[in-house]
């Protein structure tokens, strides 16, 4: 459809964990920004916003519950147990997908600049399937988090991923580009790495990322590192290879030095070199568990595939009442 005529609908995803401190806010703001879109005449009157409850402890689902009866642009979805940033943002996506033309994704912390969607709109009229929401500064971030990330995205690229620079989880996607990704079976879901797969026409818009609005984040070190870690084995086997590529190097090093023994000892020059023995015992088996490790972190991947386990459960699904309007055209 040629968009630069039609008014799109837009359905925006907030995955929510434990958000009761911001949510209100965050609704409200994404409400206006809503709002705004649907005066200037960017989006379709029937747009609206799906909060997705991930299992959350606290009261963020009657919040959701309560907005939805109150702000008809309001819906919600509530996941039966935590499932994880990834896997709830994919329920919103899906669940959206059929009800809207273009889906933004979003983190309910206002980290990231709701404004922004008034230029990936831009972006997605002018024919764009994919915008990615890059982060311009990362002055608000901790030292360490954003040193980490750079990191992150460097390694992430070197091994072969083909991940944006500074993007996290705030993009646009056009409904046939959604269509698409429910081709993608994996059960370890890492959007921003499969979303460049898709490979429909995509562009950048660059906004300042703010402070957490409030509340604490939920990402701690370790679901950090856990993340990092799936996102690098479920997109690529350079790993492996270098495991390879190191018990080949050893191998090598390992003739020269039977070669070095024996010279050794026919010259009658040998010492019993009990230290050096013990080294390099601790450390080829060092390496062999290494290998090992990985080579399960692998398998333990391929079992999880096979499984194809259901990657989150809904329990409860209201629609907002603004869906009504954008069915019916
Ligand atoms: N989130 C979620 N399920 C989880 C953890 C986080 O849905 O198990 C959501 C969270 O509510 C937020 C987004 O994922 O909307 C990003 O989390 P957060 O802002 O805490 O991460 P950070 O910005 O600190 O990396
Ligand atoms: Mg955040």
């Amino acid at each position: 459809m040629d968009y630069s005529r039609v008014l799109p609908v837009l359905a925006v995803v907030i995955p929510c964990y434990n958000e009761e401190d911001v949510l209100p806010e965050t609704i409200g703001r994404i409400t206006q920004v809503l709002e705004e879109l649907t005066r200037d005449r960017f989006i379709a009157e029937g747009s609206f916003l799906v909060c997705v409850d991930d299992g959350s402890k606290d009261r963020t689902w009657a919040i959701i519950e309560a907005h939805q009866r109150l702000n008809r642009r309001v819906a919600g979805i509530k996941l039966a147990r935590n499932a994880g940033h990834q896997r709830a943002l994919l329920a919103g996506l899906q669940s959206a997908r059929a009800r809207a033309d273009c889906v933004v994704s979003i983190d309910a912390d206002l980290q990231d600049d709701p404004e922004a969607i008034r230029e990936f709109i831009a972006k997605f009229r002018e024919g764009c399937d994919i915008v990615y929401g890059i982060r311009r500064s990362r002055g608000t971030d901790s030292a360490f988090k954003r040193h980490t990330a750079q990191w992150f995205y460097k390694l992430m690229r070197k091994l072969g991923a083909d991940v944006e620079y500074n993007h996290a989880d705030y993009r646009l996607m056009s409904r046939r580009a959604l269509e698409q990704l429910d081709r993608f079976k994996e059960v370890n879901v890492f959007l921003r790495g499969i979303v460049p797969l898709i490979g429909f026409r995509s562009e950048c818009v660059y906004y300042d990322r703010n402070e957490r609005w409030a509340g604490e984040s939920k990402y701690p070190l370790k679901k950090m590192l856990s993340f990092a870690w799936d996102g690098i084995t479920s997109l690529s086997v350079t790993p492996i290879r270098l495991v390879t590529a190191a018990g080949f190097a050893l191998f090598v090093l390992s003739l020269f030095a039977g070669v070095y023994a024996v010279v050794r000892k026919m010259t009658g020059n040998t010492v019993t070199g009990w230290a050096s023995l013990m080294v390099s015992l601790w450390f080829v088996g060092g390496v062999q568990l290494i290998s090992l490790g990985l080579i399960g972190e692998y398998i333990g991947k391929i079992y999880k595939e096979v499984k194809r386990r259901p990657l989150y459960v809904i329990e409860e699904d209201v629609p907002a009442q603004t869906e009504q309007i954008a069915v019916s055209g």
